[in-house]
């Protein structure tokens, strides 16, 4: 198939240029195919998703001869997390680079062609020598306009890409096979395989299944701070109190994102969430963050703040013949724990690795890539049901609704106060380099007794049989929280 700007014909079409579009197009044009990805809207977004990267999607990043894309856009690097919980908190920080041993971090094939495509360099914020020189591994939040933009700049510079900018209005198909797009006002474009990377609102994940739509649990609403001063330099920051669960990281040298969760599947209206941000938000924040954030509010911006749903769905298999969905259109999860860039960095390697070893001619050969589909489906459990569950879990304990879970909450803050195993398993598993279920099972069991051990020594003998009811119903809602995710994730 050609790949000349006028040409209607590609080896591969890609829809959407978010975070994975420009990802996986790179990575099959340096693997030799013609790539049309066509977006939308190539003008520079301002959202408030996609702004802290975990250190497994950096290294995906790396896989993918692509890792620059954080450069020269005033990055700041993370160490780890600081959990604030009412006055008391206690710093997590990213496993030591060991840990990188057990885990894939060969490139995708012909990614690295240069030789330095995997390496970050020294900018105005990051700097590789000091980053050398830790034993931890980082992660990097950025704006994620910029991100995009870089990544973008990196796949357009690949000969084989070809851009065009518009809106896929639907599938070409020849009976249940996807053989193109058709772009509003551009007209019918023709590939071996349709990779669908459109994102939170996809339009073609519903090829996979009439009933493969996400839940909305809650809603994040975000504010831009302007010189925030944070507890804890280099550290995301998750903020729990009465209120529910806040996130702050800064993400250039003068700007902090703080994203504050609002316990509810409909989003209320403007009015009762500034109410809620001035009077219940506000006054849980660390002192230092709270001038910056009620500067925020005042603003006389109508956009004071945006907001965005949070969505989970699990990972269908794809079995249509020549589409591939990818990226957030396959599979979504909480954004409590920023899990998201990383499983669809993560998911472009493998799926690029996977289909490295083909042909052109194979591309469309459906047997074939079938195949492929139903390995790529099994490869990627480990990471993805790892993350998506935590991230569920997570959330359910760090928004605490109800007495039992409040008693969870409080066993976890305490279980990361023990620091060694009780820390590096649990940020292992959240900085996606410990894709093991097994692993997130022990420790959120582990801390569902530790929260028991908790309560007991709080009520003393005196409160014994309270302390046992209570804790009774504790262990059964943490299996409630855990068991049914865990479950659906692995068995999807
Ligand atoms: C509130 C919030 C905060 C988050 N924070 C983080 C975080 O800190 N870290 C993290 O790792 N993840 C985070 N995420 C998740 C992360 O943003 C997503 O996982 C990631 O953006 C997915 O990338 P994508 O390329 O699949 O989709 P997107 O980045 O959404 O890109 C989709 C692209 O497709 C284009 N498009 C859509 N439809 C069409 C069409 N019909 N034709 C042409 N183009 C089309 C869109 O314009 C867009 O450019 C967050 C999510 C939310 C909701």
């Amino acid at each position: 198939m050609s790949s000349s700007a006028e040409s209607k014909e590609y080896d591969v079409i890609v829809i959407g240029a978010g975070v994975i579009g420009p990802c996986i197009a790179t990575a099959m044009a340096r693997q030799g195919r013609s790539v049309l990805i066509v977006e939308r809207e190539w003008t520079k977004p301002n959202r408030i998703v996609g702004e802290l990267l975990q250190p497994s999607g950096l290294k995906a990043l790396k896989q993918l001869g692509m890792v620059q894309a954080v450069n020269n856009i005033d990055a700041i690097h993370v160490d780890g997390y600081y959990i604030g919980f009412y006055d008391k908190n206690v710093y997590v920080t990213y496993p030591e680079k060991s840990v990188l041993k057990d885990i894939d971090t060969e490139p995708v094939p012909k990614a690295i062609f240069k030789g330095d495509e995997d390496k970050m360099v020294t900018d105005n914020t990051l700097d590789m020598k000091d980053w050398d020189n830790t034993s931890n591994v980082r992660g990097v939040a950025f704006h994620h306009g910029d991100f995009l933009m870089s990544l973008r700049k990196i796949c357009l510079d690949e000969p084989n890409v070809t851009k065009l900018e518009g809106t896929v209005i639907s599938l070409l198909k020849d009976g249940n096979k996807v053989i193109g797009v058709k772009v509003a006002d551009k007209g019918e474009f023709r590939s071996r395989i349709t990779i669908s990377c459109d994102g939170i609102y996809s339009k073609f994940r519903k090829e996979l299944g009439a009933n493969n739509v996400p839940s909305v649990g809650s809603y994040f609403v975000g504010l831009d701070l302007e010189d925030a001063v944070l507890p804890r330099k280099n550290h995301g920051h998750v903020l729990l109190g009465k209120m529910a669960p806040v996130l702050v990281y800064q993400i250039s040298p003068h700007h902090t994102r703080i994203l504050c969760a609002i316990r509810s599947q409909k989003l209320p209206k403007r009015e009762q969430v500034l109410t809620y941000l001035k009077d219940e938000v506000l006054p849980q924040l660390p002192e230092s963050i709270q001038p910056s954030f009620m500067k925020a509010l005042e603003s006389d911006d109508q956009d004071v703040y945006k907001s965005m749903p949070n969505q989970y769905l699990v990972a269908k298999q794809n079995k249509i013949p020549g589409l591939i969905c990818l990226g957030d259109s396959l599979n979504m999860r909480h954004p409590l724990t920023g899990g998201g860039m990383t499983v669809g960095l993560n998911d472009t390697v493998l799926m690029a690795k996977i289909l490295s070893d083909l042909s052109n001619e194979e591309l469309s050969d459906d047997g074939v890539i079938l195949e492929k589909m139903l390995q790529f489906h099994v490869d990627r459990k480990g990471l993805d049901t790892v993350i998506n569950t935590l991230s569920i879990a997570l959330y359910s304990l760090f928004a605490a609704d109800s007495k039992p879970l409040s008693l969870l909450q409080k066993g976890c803050f305490f279980y990361f106060h023990r620091g060694g195993e009780c820390v590096s398993g649990p940020v292992g598993l959240l900085s996606g380099l410990i894709p093991k279920p097994m692993v997130l099972f022990n420790h959120f069991f582990a801390v569902a007794f530790y929260s028991c051990y908790i309560n007991f020594k709080e009520k003393g003998w005196l409160g014994f049989p309270i302390a046992l009811w209570e804790n009774i119903v504790a262990l059964i809602t943490a299996a409630f929280v855990l068991l049914p995710n865990l479950f659906k994730e692995i068995f999807s």
